[in-house]
């Protein structure tokens, strides 16, 4: 059987279904390809925070975008738990304070308004958090999201303008005729369209070598655990400051679900890899269990009888610049959104602004050239 659309996306994570969902707005009939369930893959394990505190300075307008385009998908579609709860960056030394203000001092010249707060302060916040720290940084317009509520919630709007979701339609190879792209070869028969979008995470490279693009993506491992429910305790995003070094020197996100749950997602020090198999779901390391506990019991101590109840680990794709490569790539009508870096939750709704003002030949409302999927091909020519 041959079924045609206008364009196809292949993943339904949030990246696809947000592409699907502006490619829907956009008049065109769209169908989304998925080799497994939506929301099932990294998505799915996301803590899904939204906000724009201490990631990349160049991304800032994109971030501070995304931000309001979440709060605005919540004004329409109040159905994935958004909660717009901010977010405290603790400090634990003296020694921090310069590199939390220099961050302050970043995100205010682009409009942002984090503060620098005393233990004090933070309690009026985070009356719970009477750990020993000498300050905390606060970013008030960061969310956080049910994840597969706001995927499902995204597929709703694309579904609302026309477009099928299949499931468990793993796409094959990307087909092309006369130097275009013509459609996807999957296991459930053949899908044709002159535009194809791949957001298939961390898989998406082994597509589009299909087609002849080679992209630079790294599965790298993240974890989280889950405590059992308690009563409503951490009213915000908790980590620790980012230390000189970014990610790789560690650090700890801490967040209550609207189920009760305490969340961790901890990168430590030698337990983020970039080996390993985006398809295999090994145990959490013993050392981010370690790090996650210490961390809850030195800000919350008196959350010390909280017992885990359970632990994941997915692969993020992951790019050299921990960049998302977003935009055209190899023949006509073939795009590629992919390549997280992390925090792929907040920027998929940037990311599918790109895409669909791209091939509507529009200008996007923040650069999009730092996403470019050709970006080390040139570099490395260069
Ligand atoms: C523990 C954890 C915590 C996180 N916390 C945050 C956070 O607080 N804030 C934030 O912004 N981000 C966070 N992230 C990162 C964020 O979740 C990811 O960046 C984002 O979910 C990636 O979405 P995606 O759609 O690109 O990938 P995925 O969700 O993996 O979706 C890709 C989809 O494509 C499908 N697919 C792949 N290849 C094919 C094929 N050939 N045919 C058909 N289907 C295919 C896959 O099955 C999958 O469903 C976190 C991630 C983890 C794991």
């Amino acid at each position: 059987m041959v079924n045609r659309a206008d364009a196809i996306v292949v993943g339904a994570g949030v990246v696809g279904a947000a592409v699907a969902a502006a490619l829907s707005a956009a008049g065109r009939r769209v169908t989304v390809l998925e080799q497994g369930v939506p929301g099932g893959a990294v998505s799915g394990a996301s803590l899904a925070c939204i906000g724009t505190h201490m990631m990349d300075e160049e991304e800032l307008p994109l971030l501070a975008w995304c931000c309001d385009a979440w709060a605005a998908l919540d004004a329409q579609a109040p159905r994935f738990e958004y909660s717009r709860c901010g977010q405290l960056r603790f400090l634990k030394h003296d020694g921090e304070r310069r590199s939390a203000e220099t961050w302050i001092g970043i995100e205010r010249a682009a409009g942002l308004a984090p503060e620098l707060l005393e233990p004090d302060a933070v309690r009026r916040i985070e009356p719970e958090l009477t750990g020993p720290i000498v300050a905390a940084t606060w970013s008030p317009n960061s969310a956080v999201v049910n994840p597969f509520l706001a995927v499902r919630t995204l597929l709703d709007a694309a579904r609302s303008g026309g477009a099928g979701i299949v499931a468990g339609a793993a796409a094959t190879r990307i087909l092309t005729a006369g130097g275009r792209v013509a459609g996807v070869e999957t296991a459930v028969g053949r899908f044709e369209a002159p535009l194809v979008v791949i957001a298939g995470g961390p898989w998406t490279q082994d597509l589009a070598a299909t087609a002849g693009v080679d992209l630079p993506i790294v599965p790298r491992k993240a974890q989280c655990l889950a405590t059992v429910a308690t009563r409503p305790v951490i009213r915000t995003v908790v980590g620790a400051c980012k230390a000189e070094g970014g990610v790789d020197a560690g650090y700890t996100q801490i967040q209550q679900a609207a189920s009760g749950q305490v969340l961790f997602n901890t990168v430590l020090e030698g337990g983020v890899t970039a080996a390993g198999g985006r398809d295999s779901v090994p145990e959490v390391d013993r050392a981010f269990v370690h790090d996650s506990v210490d961390t809850l019991l030195f800000l919350f101590p008196r959350l010390a009888a909280l017992d885990l109840l359970r632990s994941w680990v997915r692969y993020e794709a992951v790019t050299p610049d921990d960049r998302f490569l977003t935009g055209p790539a190899g023949p006509d009508g073939l795009f590629v959104a992919a390549g997280d870096g992390g925090t792929g939750f907040v920027r998929s709704l940037g990311m599918a602004r790109i895409v669909a003002d791209r091939i509507a030949g529009k200008e996007s409302p923040f650069r999009d050239d730092i996403y470019r999927p050709d970006r080390f091909v040139e570099r490395a020519a260069a």
